[in-house]
């Protein structure tokens, strides 16, 4: 066996790394198209930026302004992050340093890369609960363990309801604990249980398949992944459900959905 870096995280959607990021021209880009709304700060410019990157557990992320000083401190899983969820994420916390609200869609995203991140430090392992309102994943992850994979020591497996409500981001799996993590907006009774089998499908196969390397890079969903992928019974169903129903799904209850995205949202 050749031994290969592997990542901590696999997520259901997988962002794209942007290597070398020039944080300090997106932070003052970000002030600069932003400041014109603010009645406090319209005239204020970034002469410079101090930005830490922190890897303490999220929740600890804020920027300040002072004397044209604009001060970040981020957690480090957002150095992985897509260009879609940095934008938003460095939109979001400069929004609010300048007293603007923010647009639904930059929380919405910024709550799906949090609910990829790991909650707790090395050694601190939290157990997410298992019995959502509708579903219980710990019925789920049985029952396609003994279909799918009855050869597999289910006992090392955990899988929990996320903390945090993704919307794009429906699961993830862990390898340092094991643990599989679903995001709680599939926790309702219009959402399907083949839908929620196949999330669990998909991420029991992170757990039993190694990362590939192809071309210098990982290859996370491998043609080998797809191929088993496919063998949850009801594959086509829930890719089509995902297609067609989810989007209603989202537009029909987004009340409800911003109101719970609302109520676990710091400010
Ligand atoms: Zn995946």
């Amino acid at each position: 066996m050749i031994p290969m870096p592997e990542k901590e995280l696999e997520s259901f959607s997988v962002p794209n790394l942007i290597p070398d990021r020039n944080w300090d021209e997106l932070l003052i880009s970000s002030w600069d198209s932003l400041k014109v709304r603010s009645r406090r700060f319209k005239d204020s410019n970034i002469r410079s930026v101090e930005l830490k990157f922190y890897p303490y557990k999220n929740g600890n992320h804020s920027v300040s302004y002072r004397n044209g000083i604009l001060n970040a401190k981020f957690h480090t899983s957002l150095m992985d992050a897509g260009e879609k969820t940095i934008f938003s994420f460095v939109h979001l916390l400069i929004s609010k340093l300048l007293g603007l609200k923010p647009k639904q869609i930059w929380k919405e995203e910024v709550a799906d890369f949090l609910n990829s991140i790991p909650e707790s430090g090395p050694g601190k392992f939290k157990k997410l609960r298992e019995n959502g309102v509708v579903y219980d994943l710990k019925i789920i992850l049985e029952e396609i363990s003994s279909s799918y994979f009855p050869k597999m020591d289910t006992k090392l497996l955990s899988i929990g309801w996320a903390d945090r409500l993704g919307k794009r981001r429906l699961g993830s799996y862990e390898k340092r604990n094991m643990n599989i993590r679903i995001s709680p907006i599939l926790d309702h009774k219009e959402v399907p249980i083949f839908v929620l089998e196949h999330v669990v499908h998909h991420e029991i196969l992170h757990h039993i398949l190694p990362t590939r390397i192809k071309n210098g890079q990982n290859s996370i969903h491998s043609p080998e992944f797809k191929r088993k992928e496919k063998e949850y019974v009801r594959y086509r169903e829930a890719i089509n459900w995902l297609k067609t129903e989810y989007p209603k799904f989202l537009m029909k209850y987004q009340k409800e959905i911003g109101f719970r995205l609302k109520s676990e949202f710091y400010g």
